[in-house]
Parts: C-alpha cells; sequence; structure tokens
C-alpha cells in the first residue's frame, strides 16, 4: 500500500502489480523492475500469498516478480476498517489486462465490497474488457466504483456507454496529441475527465499544447463533465488549473 502521490486520489492500493501493455511512458514499470526482487516467475502470471521479506531487515519486497503480473493475496483486506477516502485501484498494473484471470478481479471486487466505506477509481487500456463482463454480469454496479479508461489520444479504444448503469471517467494522461474539437462522442456518459501532461525525462517525450487541452475542457464543459487538471499542467494554467470532482467523489 502506498500513500499517494497521485493528486486526483487519496491512496493506492495494489493487490495487483504488473502489466504487459509496454507503454513507453510507463512510470510504474520503472518503479517495478528498480524495487523488484528479479525473480523468474513459473508463469505468466503469479499469486504470493503471502509477502516477500528481505532476510536480513524483515522489509516487504513489493515486487517479487518486478513488472510481471502478479496477485498479492495478503494485501486485499488492507482497507478494511479503514477511515473511507478515494482509492486509484491498481495504480502499478491493469487489472482488465487480456492477461488477467477473471478470479483475480472478482477476489478484487469482492474485497472493495467488504469495505464499502471507500470510493474505488479502476483504470484501464483494455475498455472492452469493461463490456465483457458487464455482458457476464461481472462487472459491479456499487454506486462507489468508478471505471475509467486511460487514453493518450484520439486513435485510443474509447470507453463503452455503460448502459447508464456504471460510474465512468476518462483519464487523458499523458496527453500525447490534440484530441480536436470533434471528440463528443467519447465524452458520452463520462462523468469524469482527469488531464495531465507526461513528466520524466524520457527521449521524445511529448510537452501538450495550452490549446490541445483547452479543446479538450471545451468539450467537458459543453457536457457538464467535471475536469481535474493534474499538477503537470499547472506551467500552462497556473493558479487557473481545474481541479474538479464529481459528486460521488466529493469528500466532506
Ligand atoms: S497501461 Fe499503465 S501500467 Fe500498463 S504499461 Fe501502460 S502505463 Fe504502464
Amino acid at each position: 500500500m502506498l500513500n499517494s502521490r497521485i493528486d486526483w486520489c487519496d491512496s493506492t492500493w495494489n493487490p495487483v502489480t504488473g502489466c504487459n501493455h509496454g507503454c513507453e511512458y510507463c512510470y510504474a514499470r520503472g518503479i517495478a523492475n528498480r524495487f523488484g526482487c528479479h525473480a523468474t516467475p513459473n508463469d505468466k502470471v503469479s499469486v504470493v500469498i503471502h509477502p516477500w521479506e528481505d532476510s536480513e531487515t524483515g522489509r516487504k519486497l513489493p515486487y517479487p516478480y518486478d513488472f510481471s503480473p502478479t496477485l498479492h493475496k495478503y494485501r486485499l483486506n488492507e482497507y478494511e476498517g479503514k477511515k473511507g477516502r478515494n482509492i486509484f485501484v491498481c495504480s502499478m498494473a491493469d487489472l482488465f489486462g487480456d492477461w488477467v484471470p477473471l478470479d483475480w478481479q472478482l477476489e478484487v471486487f469482492k474485497a472493495c465490497q467488504k469495505a464499502p466505506q471507500h470510493n474505488y477509481l479502476f483504470l484501464t487500456k483494455n475498455p472492452g474488457m469493461y463490456a465483457v463482463m458487464d455482458e457476464q454480469g461481472e462487472l459491479p454496479t456499487d454506486s462507489n466504483m468508478w471505471f475509467g479508461t486511460s487514453v493518450t489520444t484520439p486513435d485510443d479504444p474509447f470507453p463503452y456507454n455503460g448502459k447508464n448503469k456504471y460510474n465512468l471517467f476518462l483519464s487523458i494522461e499523458p496527453l500525447l496529441a490534440d484530441f480536436g474539437a470533434g471528440s463528443e462522442g467519447a465524452l458520452k456518459d463520462i462523468g469524469w475527465v482527469i488531464i495531465g501532461a507526461e513528466t520524466g525525462h524520457r527521449n521524445g517525450k511529448v510537452v501538450p499544447e495550452k490549446s490541445w487541452v483547452d479543446n479538450i475542457v471545451t468539450q467537458c464543459k459543453a457536457h457538464n463533465i467535471p475536469v481535474f487538471m493534474k499538477e503537470s499542467l499547472r506551467a500552462l494554467y497556473g493558479d487557473e488549473l481545474l481541479r474538479e470532482f464529481p459528486k460521488g467523489l466529493i469528500r466532506g
């Protein structure tokens, strides 16, 4: 469990880590490889029942298999009994990647339902999995669950419409291209939009233009969608940075 440095949530929770999408700008892969144990998994996905510990210091080792997909069973009840907060689930993974076994997702949902005082924010680059799970009746309709889609360019797969059963949001981060003025279809039924620029020093890093962000904000405003701009846009917006939350995620 990490205290979050991600400014749109209160905490992150990683019962699953690792991801096979291979995004060039991925910060999570760098962290997992740096602090990982470099153990070779026996399979394409791994389950860890008890935390691995450093034999000398007793310190917990959070990434036994680096960035290879891993379910950490011992983390499933980490937020039971804690004060309510907005939790980004699996900031170090894509819980809805094609490679993730269905029972992992169901175990995570079950753990969420055992601690209903929190709001849970999921994020995927594979929104088709939401549709598949919806069809199979496996995607929870709990009002404290928010199903997000992560996009970086207008060519990425956009969320399905959710049939008005789910809280949906869009994370446009890192913003790598101008979405222009014609993405309105993609915003249908979306309840929140997060926008952020790429950070770090990657070769080929894209610095967004202010007009790209303005285009998204204009479309969100036309649909009354709250917009949260990440700190990474402060250079473009200064004190005008929008920090809006949808009603269900505002904490008193
Ligand atoms: S989807 Fe997220 S976690 Fe997976 S490789 Fe891309 S940036 Fe990293």
